[in-house]
């Protein structure tokens, strides 16, 4: 038997689906207009109402949004409701030190909890279950996201938050958590430090994992699986999109369910910028149907992915989509933080010692991500101190913390040192292969 959250609503006929999509899309119109961003966008498209968008295709007569839209838009310019209905924000990295910023009113925090405890009832879960978060609390959208989900869902939250395995084990074993939530890199890592904990999986209590915010391939998923003897769940979301609870697998991993009457979907092709057929590979595309504060109009996620034909055995009426398998950019994932190149090379670039060429390397170290900043320093600031050159690594550190959030490791390198190209420069290596 498979368990639900709001049947009625997971489980909606395809028809009535549609209609309430048109209504919530109509609706989100209407809000966006109170926004000055899109005022003058929708404006320039001859859309001055909701009622001007008359079905479901004629979404694509709506101009496309993206994040660097609510870069510009920072911090004011695509909140859509008075300041004083706000009640909470999360902001996301954007491709400059500018961060994205997502409002959501005492209505949209209500709602997102529920799309929340639906995803992760979809699993099997239930009242019964203690649910551990590992997930970064903060202004990252992954910690509150599924906290609050699991709370309404009745479960036992422990606010773990994320690193300290020490802690981790101690609380899993302590309260006797059956549900966890964490990237997959950090999964593999907590196990990676069961035998130096003493931990077995015998004195854990784990049955479910739900895993997000980074790609990652089946293989993973099984990997995890195996290792730590847990179903483990895919959880899709972006802060855009409220953040987790946006698509989640249900207990037939095979696809994770969009919730559409929150979300409308499109997969588009990310040259020609036209809708794809189902089943098609390209990028998603989503629109906000329940948001108040921060209404977003065919938002590009820049994911790629693609859509699964034919209903889902657990009776949900929500269409799937695959695992997501790249993106279109080239923002990295450096254990679940978004990182763009240009922001790292912002940061360095700004500190008057440092030369004109670097290099950005990501690898695996053990289950984890590492990132290895390999610049070349001005002619007349390479010393042979070490001490110097070590302070001047700390400094770039601390900047790209600061900034970013990232701690990368840091190179040093005399001018010259580093290859130069003659067409386009390659900086980045990622050399995490797939798995
Ligand atoms: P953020 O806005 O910081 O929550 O980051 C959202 C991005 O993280 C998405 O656009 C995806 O690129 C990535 N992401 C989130 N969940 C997953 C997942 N389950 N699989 C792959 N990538 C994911
Ligand atoms: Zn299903």
């Amino acid at each position: 038997m498979y368990t639900y959250w709001d049947k009625s609503a997971e489980t909606i006929p395809e028809e009535e689906l549609k209609r309430r999509q048109l209504a919530g899309f109509q609706a989100a119109v209407d809000q966006a207009l109170k926004t000055p961003f899109y005022r003058e966008r929708l404006r320039k498209a001859g859309i001055t109402s909701g009622a001007d968008v008359g079905s479901l295709t004629s979404v694509q007569d709506i101009p496309f949004t993206s994040k660097d839209d609510l870069r510009d838009a920072y911090p004011y310019g695509m909140l859509a409701v008075p300041l004083e209905e706000v009640v909470r924000l999360h902001a996301s990295s954007g491709t400059t030190g500018t961060p994205t910023v997502i409002y959501q009113s005492a209505e949209d925090i209500g709602v997102w909890p529920d799309l929340a405890a639906r995803s992760i009832a979809a699993t099997g879960a239930a009242k019964k279950d203690v649910f551990q978060n590992m997930m970064t609390y903060g202004l990252f959208t992954g910690g509150l996201g599924l906290h609050y989900g699991a709370e309404r869902l009745g479960c036992l939250v422990i606010p773990a938050g994320s690193g300290n395995t020490k802690r981790q084990f101690k609380l899993m074993k302590d309260f006797r958590t059956t549900m966890v939530h964490a990237t997959p890199s950090y999964l593999l890592h907590l196990h990676s430090k069961m035998n130096e904990e003493g931990v077995r999986i015998e004195d854990l209590s784990l049955k479910k994992a739900f895993v997000g915010a980074e790609p990652h391939s089946e293989n993973i998923r099984k990997k995890i699986e195996n290792l730590l003897r847990v179903d483990v769940y895919n959880s899709y979301g972006l802060s855009e999109m409220n953040g987790p609870g946006v698509a989640f697998e249900c207990e037939c991993k095979d696809g994770m369910h969009v919730w559409e009457d929150a979300f409308l979907l499109e997969v588009i092709d990310p040259d020609t910028l036209k809708a794809v057929p189902d089943g098609e590979e390209g990028e998603l595309v989503f629109t906000t149907l329940r948001r108040k504060a921060t209404p977003l109009l065919r938002y590009r996620t820049r994911d790629l992915s693609r859509i699964y034909p034919g209903p889902c055995s657990c009776g949900r009426t929500h269409r799937r989509i695959e695992r997501i398998k790249g993106r279109t950019d080239d923002m990295l994932i450096i254990n679940g933080v978004n990182v763009f190149p240009s922001q790292i090379e912002e940061v360095i670039m700004k500190m008057p010692e440092i030369g004109n060429n670097y290099q950005i390397l990501v690898e695996k170290a053990g289950a984890l991500d590492r990132i290895t900043v390999k610049t070349e320093v001005g002619p007349a600031i390479f010393s042979d101190d070490a001490r110097d050159m070590n302070h001047l690594r700390e400094r770039i550190k601390d900047n790209l913390k600061a900034s970013i959030s990232i701690s990368p490791a840091v190179e040093l390198h005399e001018p010259g040192v580093l290859p130069v190209y003659e067409g386009k420069a390659k900086r980045v290596f990622d050399v995490r292969a797939g798995e």
